[in-house]
């Protein structure tokens, strides 16, 4: 017997592959924390790897932008930030994967922009309370095209992002401290992942806020750009 429902039940959100017609279903939206150590100083919160281990947070797959949008400032914030990350496609399952076998689970990667209020998330952060507000923003994950790169492991490539023009994030993704076979490792560790996952890796120092009529651009050498327009508050 046919399901049927009481409406329309919500699209399935999915991402432009290069060179390929058909598009990429995505599963669930994860994010790692404090990925950078500049970016981890300019947050008040140092890492230290030898006693330190990632987390995560998640976003709602309905956050997911693709690309040249124009997006609403969003509301309930005064200090809306860019996070430009790389951001890793899963193409295959996998739970408890070792490092050494990490690879095989990658699909591909694409630019991405993990966009928070800023002043709810460190709310949040001080007063010991989940992060949501903060992060699952509405229309607050934007990501390029995703490009296919099967059972590749990148481990180096320039960072980089632009606001109307002038330079505000220049990284390197050699500096990740947890880099994508350990993420991968660690992660599985948590959750069955499953193809269309995405792993947004963390972003570098030099985060700041946006206003109406701003311009973002990213890029990350070998990857490719993103672009996002911030219209006004809805
Ligand atoms: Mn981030």
């Amino acid at each position: 017997m046919t399901t049927t429902y009481l409406w329309n039940p919500p699209p399935v959100h999915s991402l432009p592959v290069r060179g390929r017609t058909e598009r990429l279903p995505i599963n669930r939206l994860f994010f790692v924390g404090r990925n950078y150590h500049a970016h981890a100083v300019e947050m008040g919160r140092p890492v230290d790897k030898r006693v330190e281990v990632p987390f995560y947070f998640t976003k709602a797959p309905g956050t997911l932008v693709e690309s040249g949008a124009t997006v609403a400032y969003p509301p309930q914030t005064q200090n809306y930030h860019y996070e430009m990350e790389l951001v890793l496609a899963i193409g295959r399952p996998g739970f408890r994967v070792a490092e050494t076998d990490a690879a095989a689970l990658i699909y591909g990667y694409a630019c991405g922009l993990d966009m928070t209020r800023r002043d709810l998330q460190l709310v949040a952060r001080d007063k010991g309370r989940p992060w949501d507000l903060g992060k699952d923003v509405e229309q607050s994950s934007v990501v390029s095209e995703i490009v296919p790169m099967p059972g590749q492991v990148i481990r180096r490539g320039a960072l980089e992002l632009t606001v109307n023009g002038q330079t505000r994030q220049k990284s390197d993704v050699d500096r990740l401290i947890w880099n994508i076979p350990e993420l991968i490792a660690d992660l599985s560790k948590f959750y069955h992942l499953q193809p269309g996952d995405l792993i947004f890796t963390g972003t570098p120092e030099g985060v700041g806020p946006v206003v109406a009529g701003d311009r973002i651009d990213g890029r990350i050498e070998g990857v490719g750009s993103i672009v996002l327009h911030v219209g006004a508050a809805a």
